[in-house]
């Protein structure tokens, strides 16, 4: 048997507009969510309450409902059939109840519905470019923005309109009974703020512009094109706003002699016939310095050294790519009279005639090691 609905806000049948009004703010305010957290017996009753009010504040459900009690409302296109209303539904109310003097200011968070509205402040966008070795290693730079801060001696008041939610929640009687749409507070533009004291140097959300390094922590292994967030270095917002945040767009530069591939790099390194016959030690470039590197004598043209681990950190944090050598034997363009004398004799000479052995891969085969 479902409880009358003076009973549940405790007037008598014969209750005036204004008192079923008070009777229901009371009730709300006894048992606000907010006030009894956990408390399922009580949001039941808030709930109940505001069942009751819905009928009892509408002229047309109120009369019905005096005529034939619930069975008025049972079935399609009656209020509160089987289920009542959700918290949404309520809260959406109260600015009809409350006024603006209670919305904002009596109650925090308005379950799922709302509460004070934290506006984010707007984002800046910064463009970053980065050597090679700062990618492979990452980096800590120290970036100049300029943010828009709160003024110092602003202070905030907040809207009377939207109460400080940002919002206005305007209820239409359709024919489907009553629409609830929500749109954004024109006084205040959303913020739920407006400003109280403004220096007279300050925009008009009482902000300054303000010059501030932030120091941008860019890992390893980044690639161009990336964009990295830092949370609360944009814009500051008005009032008690959040900042925005800090977008660094990652530019990358082309290394001289270094290309990128993933997060390997390849190197190419010139020997001279000479180097590659007798052997020789070669100082190269990599992300951490230069490296020596030692090539045996009789090393091949197109000979790949790999050496781990000297790529580009894994931007993943699980290790990095390697340092692919690629060795090119120089043949000298022109010769003198004697050189040219020497490679004539050595022309039918065995040691000078290709012999390939399994160990000196084929391109093809290197190539697909590569990748493998
Ligand atoms: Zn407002």
């Amino acid at each position: 048997m479902k409880e009358d609905y003076y009973d549940i806000l405790g007037i008598s049948k014969g209750a005036t507009a204004a008192e079923i009004k008070k009777a229901y703010r009371k009730k709300a305010v006894q048992y606000h969510p907010d006030k009894n957290p956990g408390d399922a017996k009580a949001e039941e009753m808030f709930k109940k309450a505001a069942e009751a009010y819905e009928v009892l504040s509408d002229d047309n459900k109120k009369a019905r409902y005096d005529q034939y009690g619930h069975a008025a409302f049972d079935g399609a296109g009656g209020f509160g059939g089987g289920g009542g209303m959700n918290m949404d539904d309520i809260f959406s109310q109260f600015g009809d109840i409350f006024g603006g003097a209670f919305g904002g200011g009596g109650f925090s968070g308005f379950g799922g519905g709302g509460g004070q509205r934290r506006v984010k402040g707007s984002s800046l966008k910064i463009r970053v470019s980065l050597t090679l070795e700062e990618v492979a290693n990452g980096v800590e730079k120290k970036i100049k923005v300029k943010r828009k801060v709160q003024a110092s001696g602003v202070t905030y008041k907040t809207c009377s309109t939207c109460g400080g939610r940002g919002q206005v929640t305007k209820i239409t009687n359709t024919i489907l009974g009553r629409m609830q749409t929500a749109a954004t507070c024109s006084s205040c533009g959303g913020a739920g703020q407006l400003i109280d004291k403004r220096p007279h140097d300050a925009d008009a959300q009482g902000m300054v512009v303000k010059e501030e390094t932030v120091s941008v922590k860019i890992p390893g292994g980044v690639e161009d094109g990336m964009q990295l967030k830092v949370s609360g270095k944009g814009n500051d917002a008005p009032g008690n706003g959040v900042p925005g945040d800090l977008i660094v767009a990652i530019e990358t530069l082309e290394h001289e002699t270094l290309k990128r591939e993933g997060d390997n790099l390849h190197y190419d390194l010139y020997v001279s016939i000479s180097e590659a016959v007798l052997g020789t030690s070669k100082e190269i470039d990599a992300v951490t310095g230069k490296v020596r590197i030692k090539l045996e004598p009789g090393i091949q043209s197109g000979k790949i050294l790999r050496l781990r681990g000297k790529g580009i950190n894994s931007i993943n944090g699980y290790g990095a790519g390697d340092l692919l050598v690629h060795v090119n034997v120089w043949t000298p363009k022109t010769l003198n009279k004697e050189q040219k004398e020497f490679f004539e004799k050595m022309q039918d000479n065995e040691n000078f005639i290709p012999s390939p052995e399994k160990s000196d891969k084929s391109f093809f085969e290197k190539v697909k090691d590569m990748f493998s």
